[in-house]
Formats: structure tokens, sequence, C-alpha cells
């Protein structure tokens, strides 16, 4: 599974609509300082669901739109595209390609596509868990993070790990299970205070 492209329209530095494209093997993206590399990286972490404006480097979350220069005026909205090869099928999803789009207006309004469809955020984070992309997955290492992992707590770091090994998607599940197990054991003590009542 590999990025094969980027598209950024309005995302902090990148006015215009433009696509990068990734072949197979490393790719170095260099420039000078406060040319917009580590924007590219912010891209990334955003079309995959980032919340944090911090890790965004952002005060607010409107901050990741393009907000003007001398020359320009700020635009209205920003959005990304990123394209992942799945023809190993990485992804559960049947296709070769999966193409995930974030895009926020001012106004605050925002939508998530995958292949075009509006999505919630919520599918977003599903399809990506345990592919070692998820949310907390290892595949962004931005500066710090690994002093990060090595003083975080073991609870912490083990988290990295089930999504290397593939395991925090049943560890979701589990959790969303019981949330509905606790929802149906509340209705059922409702059910039972009506029946009472009746009788
Ligand atoms: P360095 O090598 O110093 O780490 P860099 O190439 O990684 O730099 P970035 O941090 O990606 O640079 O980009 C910083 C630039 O992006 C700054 O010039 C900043 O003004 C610009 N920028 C960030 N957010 C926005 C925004 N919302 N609108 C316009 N420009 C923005």
């Amino acid at each position: 599974m590999h990025l094969k492209s980027l598209e950024l329209h309005g995302f902090k530095s990148f006015p215009d609509k433009i696509k990068l494209t990734f072949n197979k093997g490393l790719t170095a993206v260099v420039g000078p300082n406060g040319s917009g590399k580590s924007n590219i990286s912010d891209a990334i972490r955003w079309v995959m669901g980032e919340q944090s404006t911090k890790n965004l480097r952002g005060a607010k979350m409107e901050d990741v739109i393009f907000g003007g220069t001398q020359m320009r005026k700020p635009q209205g909205f920003a959005q990304v595209s990123i394209t992942i090869d799945n023809s190993e099928r990485r992804i559960d999803m049947d296709c070769d390609e999966v193409t995930v789009t974030r895009k926020l207006y001012r106004s605050g309004e925002s939508e998530y596509r995958i292949n075009g469809n509006h999505v919630r955020l919520k599918d977003i984070h599903e399809m990506f868990m345990d592919t070692g992309l998820g949310r907390d997955g290892y595949s962004i290492i931005g500066q710090g993070k690994i002093a990060e992992i090595i003083s975080s707590k073991s609870t912490q770091r083990r988290e990295i790990f089930e999504e290397a090994a593939g395991i925090s998607k049943y560890r979701y599940r589990k959790a969303e299970a019981q949330k509905q197990l606790d929802l149906a054991y509340e209705n059922l003590l409702r059910l039972r205070d009506i029946l009472s009542e009746l009788e």
C-alpha cells in the first residue's frame, strides 16, 4: 500500500490547486525554510481526520485555510485529497485505489468523502484502523515524536504496537459492542419499570 498522490487546494500556503504524485520508493521534499514542506505532512494528517489543531501547528481549525498574503486574497475553503494504492486490499474496500477528501469552509462547515461518496469522520477512522495509518498510527513521525514515544506511559506505547499488530480494530469493535450492550441493558431496565407499573 503506498501513497500515490496528494491534491491540495486552499490548504495553508497552497492557495491554488496542486497535485503531488509519489512514485514507489523514497520521496524527499526539499526547499528553503518556510516554503511549505511541513504543510505537506500537515495536509496528510488533516485529510486522514486529524482533529488536534496543535498537531496541525495552528490555534484553530480555520488556520488550515489559506489566510492570504499581500498579493492574494484569503481562500474561503481548504480541500485536500489523498489517493492510496489498494491493489493489495490492505484497506477493506474492493477497489484498487482509495481517495479520501476533506473540505473545510470558513463558516466551519466541513465534509469528508471516500471515493467521492459523503462519509462521516468515524468512517474514515474505521477505514484506516489497523492499516498503520490509524489515528494512533506510526505512519507520520513528527519532530519530537520518538522522544515522546520513549517517555510515554507503557499503555500509550502499547497502542502503537496494537496498531502495528492489527488488533486495534478489534479493541475498538469490542468497545462499540460494549456500548450497545450497556444501552440495551438500560432499555431493559426501563421496560421492566414500565411493566411493573402496568401490572
Ligand atoms: P522549515 O524548513 O523552516 O521547517 P517548512 O518548509 O516546513 O519550513 P512550513 O512550516 O511548512 O515550512 O510553512 C510555513 C509557511 O506556511 C509560512 O510562510 C506560513 O506563513 C505559511 N502558512 C501557514 N499557514 C498558512 C495559512 N493558513 N495561510 C497562508 N500561509 C500559511
